[in-house]
């Protein structure tokens, strides 16, 4: 029989169709191949990057030179400007303003053919430091109101260059997923006087279905009502609303974490595509009691069509409690 499940925090119903329930090695994604050996993030290729805005260099490397191993630079194609003024304005009941915001890529390393999941925890927590760093630069812009931090891995997950990278979007506007977090878990508040996040890996941690690994002061965890296949969470084990309050231990432990979770992935699933996104609170927010910062890891192994599209259900064709066992079970 199939199942309706709703996700605690937006209220999203999802099914779970478990009468199309798959075993994981039943998910044929294309595995994420790396074709290339250089590229334009490629250390010599410095010029062929907008010049960089933060970079860990060798003592006495010059800027936008090789001797790095993590770069950020501006996007080349961005999808938002950071010259000029918002304007907002109206035409009838409609708004608009100007697509003023920031794109950035994060060059996670040096090494074309390395990953997140096969880096180092340290060069990881680098990343993640990075990730910090820049929505502390960010946040000093007033005309930002956001910055999604996200990492497309593999064609098939819209990365378009395969040297391992991710990118971070600062918006004038607050998402609206995360601004749907953000009323949901407010709303949840109001009636427990907890957080939701808070509530749920204590939940997880009791019940232990669906908790992949807790360590570090984190919990990796497949949520009650999940989209996809896999879809993992990630989130800090103490409430925590802003990644940038992050410490450098937080951060340490949250790169084992991710490493963990990414190379099991790997091995259950043949190296899928991928995306992950952290929801952090806005940038203007004080710290929130009701929200809580975590990290979506989603694999690319299904198709959103008309239904999804058109109903805002998603089917999901397996169970997070397989999910999360199927993940366990590959303890490194
Ligand atoms: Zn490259
Ligand atoms: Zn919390």
């Amino acid at each position: 029989m199939p199942e309706l499940r709703r996700d605690p925090i937006v209220g999203r119903w999802v099914i779970i169709s478990t009468e199309r329930s798959r075993r994981p090695s039943d998910f044929k994604p294309e595995p994420v191949v790396v074709r290339a050996t250089s590229c334009v993030f490629c250390p010599g290729h410095e010029d062929k990057t907008p010049p960089e805005i933060l970079a860990l260099r060798l003592p006495g490397s010059a800027p936008n030179t090789p001797g790095w191993s993590l770069r950020v630079v501006a996007n080349k194609f961005p999808a938002l400007r950071i010259e000029g003024d918002l304007a907002p304005s109206g035409e009838g009941l409609f708004d608009r303003m100007n697509g003023v915001g920031a794109h950035e890529v994060v060059i996670e390393t040096p090494d074309h053919t390395a990953s997140l999941a096969t880096l180092p925890a340290d060069a990881v927590a680098d990343v993640l430091l990075a990730y910090r760093e820049r929505l502390s630069d960010l946040k000093k812009d007033p005309r930002f109101e956001y910055v999604l931090v996200f990492k497309n891995h593999g064609e098939a997950a819209g990365a378009s260059l395969e040297h391992p990278h991710s990118q971070l979007i600062a918006t004038p506007i607050i998402p609206i997923m995360v601004s749907e977090e953000l009323s949901g878990s407010a709303q949840y508040f109001q009636m427990k006087e907890r957080c939701v996040w808070c509530d749920v890996v204590r939940q997880e941690r009791r019940s232990g279905h669906r908790m992949i690994v807790e360590a570090h002061g984190f919990a990796a965890l497949a949520p009650f009502a999940p989209r996809f296949p896999f879809e993992t969470w990630i989130l800090p084990t103490r409430h925590r609303s802003a990644f940038e309050d992050s410490d450098v231990d937080e951060l340490r432990g949250l790169a084992e974490v991710l490493g963990t979770v990414l190379r099991r992935l790997n091995r259950v699933l043949e190296g899928p595509p991928f995306n992950f996104m952290l929801h952090t609170a806005p940038l203007r927010e004080p710290a929130l009691e009701h929200f809580h910062w975590h990290l979506e890891v989603i694999p690319k192994l299904t198709r959103v069509a008309g239904f999804e599209w058109g109903s805002g259900f998603f089917i999901n064709p397996m169970l997070p409690e397989d999910a999360a066992a199927a993940l366990r079970e590959e303890a490194e």
